[in-house]
């Protein structure tokens, strides 16, 4: 199967692509992004098929069905990955947490958040393409705390792969940044940046945008890649882990076969619930996707009124930092699906030029036939974390966004899966203070505090978080990057 661009053919950009060429250069014409020319059929008679699958075994045959030009045997390494997580028997496990409401645990991972779930595999698949074609990439991450540490772990002493990660100095969470400035490979480099993460991100942008740059580059024989939520090699194996929740229902006797369920989705950029509408298209049995917000609710608004508006909101920090995002860019392939090439041209022309688009009430309407939306404050977020704790379930402040669109969109006859995408020890401060210790510094104290008076453990790779060797101590002013990065590649 091949991949088409989102916004059409700009006569410059391949009009169509293979697989391996869309992951590694993820950039489609007219700046729109890969998407499949088709869906393949997830429908009753593959779920029948796969009632005794083990994780690996379905995630074979979604990544098969999507006909990929990648050799079963770099399949079969990359999905290996998943071993190293906490049950090599259950990667994902799911949660009774009431009745009719069950939490998919995504992650069990080397980083313990959800983007070890994609980006674990895809790393292992990029650098062995980057191999087979004898060709060497960077990628550039920016990151406000979870990406960062998911991709330096993937790609850390791949071959033909090289990796810089900016922070911004002070923004992203002790673990986070622990995470990432004890990570020791001679292939990645780690800098954090003096100002936010909209000064991080820009910095980059201005980065890749610089001829300058990219002479460089080519003098050293580096092509530039991607391992962001725009790369299609991330969005395929997050459609994976939503027929294994149906699965997991279907084998508990929760449901029966065919009966449709809801999904609930803390959101950011959109990639896991994007990869929630292809399973759901495809055919797997879903009532609504329901989407969560913090209070930066644009996916909100969008939903709710068919109204996107960067241009007269400013970003608001929030207890959940992996979610505060106005520029959420998977969005993007379900207006494609939707409603054509030309239509998301027009509408991401009107995002870039005036920062909003709206949709016409019809459209809209189509939006809303497989989505629903809500949001959370980090006070209502406190509160769904105290709850849940006091029946023995602790979670973090992510995965508690997705509470409240459980109470408010969900009816009762229909169980609903939430994802957890962090495990409550990268957020510990916030989860600290949920639970009644106002007084908490810092994540060190709050874990050591939590740990006391809960039957919560650390995993081990936190724990020694806080004793590792500082491996990347460079804390640099937007100017002083460019020759950073330089002087690590060459
Ligand atoms: C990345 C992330 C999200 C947002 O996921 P998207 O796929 O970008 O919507 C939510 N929670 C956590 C903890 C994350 O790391």
């Amino acid at each position: 199967m091949q991949f088409i661009g989102t916004r059409g053919s700009d006569g410059v950009t391949p009009e169509k692509m293979w697989f391996s060429e869309a992951i590694l250069s993820p950039s489609a014409g007219f700046g729109g992004i890969y998407v499949p020319q088709k869906l393949p059929d997830f429908g009753l008679a593959f779920l029948e098929k796969h009632m005794n699958s083990h994780y690996k075994e379905l995630a074979l045959d979604v990544l098969k069905s999507f006909e990929i030009d990648i050799d079963d045997e770099v399949l079969h390494a990359a999905l290996d990955r998943y071993d190293a997580f906490d049950d090599p028997a259950n990667p994902v496990p799911l949660v009774k947490i009431e009745e009719d409401c069950f939490v998919m645990e995504l992650y069990h991972g080397p980083t313990r958040a959800f983007k070890d779930m994609a980006l674990q595999p895809f790393g292992y698949i990029l650098s062995k393409k980057a191999q087979e074609r004898n060709e060497n990439y960077l990628i550039m991450a920016a990151t406000s705390g979870d990406t960062g540490p998911a991709t330096l772990e993937t790609f850390k002493d791949q071959a033909n792969i090289q990796v810089t990660c900016l922070y911004p100095d002070g923004g992203t969470s002790d673990v986070q940044r622990l995470q990432m400035v004890t990570e020791e490979a001679e292939n990645l480099k780690v800098i954090g940046v003096h100002g936010n993460f909209d000064d991080t991100q820009n910095t980059l942008k201005h980065l890749l945008a610089s001829e300058d740059f990219k002479t460089e580059l080519e003098k050293r024989n580096i092509k530039l890649s991607a391992a962001n939520s725009v790369n299609f090699g991330r969005i395929i194996f997050q459609i994976i882990y939503h027929i294994h929740a149906y699965l997991e229902l279907l084998r508990k006797g929760e449901i029966i076969l065919g009966e449709p369920i809801y999904l609930v989705v803390p959101s950011g950029n959109f990639g896991n619930v994007l990869g929630g509408y292809y399973a759901k298209k495809a055919g797997l049995p879903v009532e609504k996707l329901l989407v969560a917000s913090n209070i930066n609710n644009i996916l909100t608004d969008l939903i709710q009124k068919g109204e996107y508006d960067m241009a007269s909101r400013e970003l608001i920090k929030t207890e959940s930092p992996a979610m505060d995002i106005l520029k959420s860019s998977n969005v993007e392939r379900v207006l494609f699906d939707k409603f054509g090439a030309k239509r998301t041209k027009e509408l991401m022309d009107s995002l870039n030029s005036t920062g909003k688009y709206t949709l016409t009430a019809k459209e809209t309407a189509s939006i809303q036939e497989d989505f629903a939306a809500t949001y959370a404050t980090d006070e209502e977020c406190e509160a769904y974390i105290a709850k849940y704790a006091k029946a023995g379930y602790i979670m973090d402040p992510h995965t508690a966004t997705c509470m409240k669109a459980y109470e408010v969109l969900t009816d009762q006859n229909r169980k609903a899966v939430v994802y957890s995408t962090a495990e409550w020890t990268k957020f510990s401060t916030t989860v600290a203070r949920a639970l009644g210790n106002r007084d908490v510094q810092n994540d060190t104290e709050a874990l050591k505090w939590i740990v006391e008076n809960t039957s919560e453990k650390v995993p081990p790779m936190i724990e020694a978080l806080f004793t590792k060797e500082i491996k990347h101590s460079d804390v640099v002013y937007e100017a002083g990057i460019k020759n950073e990065i330089l002087k690590f590649l060459s």
